[in-house]
């Protein structure tokens, strides 16, 4: 049996949905994008929302937006996707990365020692679609304000660091019954082909910052921006001979295109009652299958406290090295299941460590990315397929020495 990691979810909704953009006439940023914008905010509780053409992008505009440049630092986990820091470093800016605790997430007691004076934004990630601690990380935040130093505006209004949430794992996932999007000042959520949510490639910004900030505002800030710094969008321009616009500020070129839209939108209307709904089966199965084997360790499950949108399974194996973990990837592919590893932590990649980042200074996610197996998690598995891939775990355990 051939089962893959992470296909993109296709159904004739989201085809129909695709095809009414492409009869349109119109398949870059409009109506699509706008609808989707519009759903996206009502969806993660907050007034406004951008679409982006990436999550990587949108946490750029944002950390832009709040004046993050050179010389600047910014807390990121160590534990987590390169983008999470590349978009710090894209502004010029340093990423201080910290070590993450057991539910893989960046560990709130690890944070203080790590803020400086140049810190001016935190962006804590949750992975596999577990709600970091924001209730810890908003204290940290707070306790520690007055060692900020604001150098813009828009710092000195807030007067603290920035909580940019990157929810790319989490749209779904709830704390303290508040949907991901309305946890930080600013979250943003990834669309790409792999995510729980997709428009192929896009992301989504939701503003949620505290008066007397005023979201309507950035959100329209951020929209021109992200096209151009244009004062009319493609679309505005066709519409009663409007030709003439202006360019007001230098921008980037980060908008989402109407045809990516109509996927996610597709989605959305149904994330709930089906694709999110489907995920947690699939995890509640790998749950109930694991827990006969000592050696299997959980991922985090949901509490009345904090639900997850199931976006990874990342088991961990009791007692095994990173090479064991490798050689049982080796048997577990061969019966034709495809894991994966979420993630290598940042400081074992080449672009971190050649810019001083030692593996040795984050011993947590080191340990836990060395037994780490992500299993296939999506909507169309169905029970003979996860019962097929318990085995081959169990099996290939059995195999490694
Ligand atoms: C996928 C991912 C991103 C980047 O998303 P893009 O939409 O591909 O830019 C950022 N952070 C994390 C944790 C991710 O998994």
């Amino acid at each position: 049996m051939k089962i893959d990691f992470s296909p993109p979810y296709i159904d004739e909704d989201i085809r129909k949905e695709v095809l009414e953009a492409m009869d349109s006439g119109w398949i870059t940023t409009g109506p699509k994008t706008l609808a989707l914008e519009k759903l996206v905010a009502e969806y993660a509780a907050v007034d406004f929302a951008n679409c982006t053409n990436s999550a990587t992008s949108a946490l750029m505009l944002v950390l832009h937006w709040f004046g993050v440049t050179r010389g600047d630092e910014v807390i990121i986990p160590a534990y987590t996707y390169a983008a999470t820091a590349l978009a710090v470093m894209h502004l010029g800016a340093t990423p201080v990365m910290v070590d993450c605790g057991l539910d893989l997430n960046i560990d709130p007691g690890k944070i203080a020692d790590n803020i400086t004076p140049k810190t001016k934004a935190i962006i804590p990630v949750d992975i596999a679609g577990w709600p970091c601690d924001y209730m810890a990380i908003y204290k940290v935040v707070e306790k520690l304000a007055s060692k900020f130093v604001a150098t813009t505006d828009t710092q000195k209004k807030l007067n603290r660091m920035l909580v940019l949430s990157d929810a790319a794992h989490s749209i779904g996932a709830k704390y303290n019954n508040k949907p991901a999007g309305s946890l930080a000042d600013i979250t943003v959520f990834s669309f790409h082909a792999v995510k729980n949510l997709t428009t192929a490639e896009g992301g989504a910004i939701c503003l949620n910052m505290p008066v007397p900030f005023d979201n309507e505002q950035i959100h329209k800030t951020l929209k021109l921006w992200s096209l151009n710094g244009q004062t009319k969008d493609a679309y505005t321009k066709t519409l009663k001979g409007g030709w003439k616009y202006d360019i007001v500020y230098p921008g980037f070129k980060m908008n989402m295109p109407d045809i990516c839209a109509a996927i996610g939108l597709a989605q959305l209307r149904k994330y709930n009652s089906l694709l999110l709904k489907e995920r947690k089966r699939v995890f509640d199965a790998y749950i109930s299958a694991f827990s006969h084997h000592q050696w299997a360790e959980l991922p985090p499950q949901d509490t009345t406290e904090k639900t997850g949108s199931y976006h990874l399974f990342a088991l961990r194996i009791n007692g095994i090295i990173e090479s064991q973990r490798d050689q049982l990837i080796e048997h577990i592919t061969e019966t034709g299941v495809s894991v994966n590893v979420h993630f290598q932590p940042l400081p074992l990649l080449s672009v971190f460590k050649e810019r001083g980042y030692n593996i040795k200074d984050f011993p947590v996610a080191y340990d836990n990315y060395s037994r780490e197996i992500s299993l296939p998690i999506y909507p169309e598995l169905n029970q003979s397929q996860i019962e097929y891939i318990v085995k081959a775990v169990v099996n290939a355990y059995q195999l490694v020495e």
